[in-house]
């Protein structure tokens, strides 16, 4: 029995991108005659005629699958859909703009092939705006400083999975999810293959400046404390700050008791100072609050509206 390899492919508004990104992966795996391939797109509340496209593409090949969520439930929720739905013996995760090249995804199954569990897809370059190169290098190194894992620099959600950690995975129900530091976690062997990235073939980036910063933290807070033991950090300078003013007070109330009056200035600081670094630290807090709640409520990650296609449920 030939080996089955499925691709998880979210989708939202990719009605520019979608043919020419599906005719270039039907192509490269239409090379690969060893194995039996599974496409599983996940249409995630497109605006656009993504549904449409992917539904033509499903009606004549019937290894091409379609789940269609109930509305936008973002990026990492789509995979997590897919994941759940994949029956492949390995799981490839991939953009469908044309960013990750289908070529590539073929040499992550050779390594997966030399036996490794994970293997991830590490940008040698990348076309991306100035400021997303930028931020995203100072996040990963910062991520590498105060996480509890270490999630390889330069990777994004493009990588293989044998199905032995996709079912480890889908344990995995928190409900902020940073997929990629998830994988992480979950150890097995893993390795990584470097390529160029490309720029987005055509329309808009799903992660505008909001989603990516949410997405950010979600990772830091996801697997990082530091955040909060800053709290402990900060109270500590701003009380050593105070007690040395405190000491200053003091010593120019002794020796030169007249100038003291003007000491408004200085109470004023004292109070917007304190003031801030309190709001700082509770804001801080509420993020951890914040997220303990959204975990409590238990929801769903994702609902479906439809699929077509499909063959497998998630068991686990
Ligand atoms: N995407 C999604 N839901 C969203 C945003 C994006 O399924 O809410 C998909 C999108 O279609 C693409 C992938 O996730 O296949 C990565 O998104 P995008 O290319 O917009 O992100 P960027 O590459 O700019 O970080
Ligand atoms: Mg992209």
């Amino acid at each position: 029995m030939k080996k089955i390899i499925s691709y998880v492919l979210p989708i939202y508004n990719e009605e520019k991108n979608i043919k020419k990104f599906y005719d270039s992966l039907v192509k490269t795996i239409g090379k690969e005659t060893k194995y039996n391939f599974e496409l599983i797109f996940i249409n995630d509340g497109s605006k656009d005629e993504s549904l449409k496209i992917l539904e033509e593409f499903a009606k004549n090949d019937k290894s091409t699958c379609i789940i269609n969520l109930s509305r936008n439930f973002g990026h990492q929720a789509a995979i997590t859909a897919g994941l759940d739905h994949a029956s492949g013996d390995a799981v490839i995760i991939m953009d469908t703009d044309l960013q990750d090249p289908p070529s590539v995804s073929i040499e992550l199954v050779k390594k997966w092939e030399e036996g490794f569990d994970v293997v991830y897809a590490q940008r040698k370059s990348r076309q991306d705006t100035f400021f997303k190169k930028v931020t995203a290098d100072a996040y990963y190194r910062l991520l590498e400083k105060t996480a509890t894992i270490s999630i390889p620099r330069n990777t994004g959600d493009f990588r293989l999975m044998d199905r032995a950690v996709v079912l480890e995975l889908r344990k995995f129900r928190e409900q902020n999810r940073f997929m990629r530091g998830l994988v992480s976690y979950l150890g097995f062997s893993q390795v990584g293959v470097q390529f160029d990235r490309h720029a987005r073939y055509a329309g808009e980036t799903g992660y505008p400046i909001k989603k990516m910063v949410k997405f950010a933290i979600d990772g830091i807070l996801s697997f990082s404390t530091a955040p909060i033991k800053l709290i402990n950090a900060i109270g500590s300078i701003a009380a050593l700050v105070s007690f040395i003013a405190i000491a200053i007070i003091g010593a120019v109330k002794l020796l030169n008791p007249s100038s003291l009056v003007p000491g408004w200035t200085f109470i004023v600081i004292s109070i917007f100072f304190m003031g801030g670094v309190q709001l700082l630290m509770m804001g801080v807090l509420g993020s951890y609050i914040g997220r303990t709640y959204s975990e409590v409520q238990n929801r769903p990650i994702y609902i479906i509206k439809n699929s077509t296609n499909i063959i497998e449920n998630k068991s686990s």
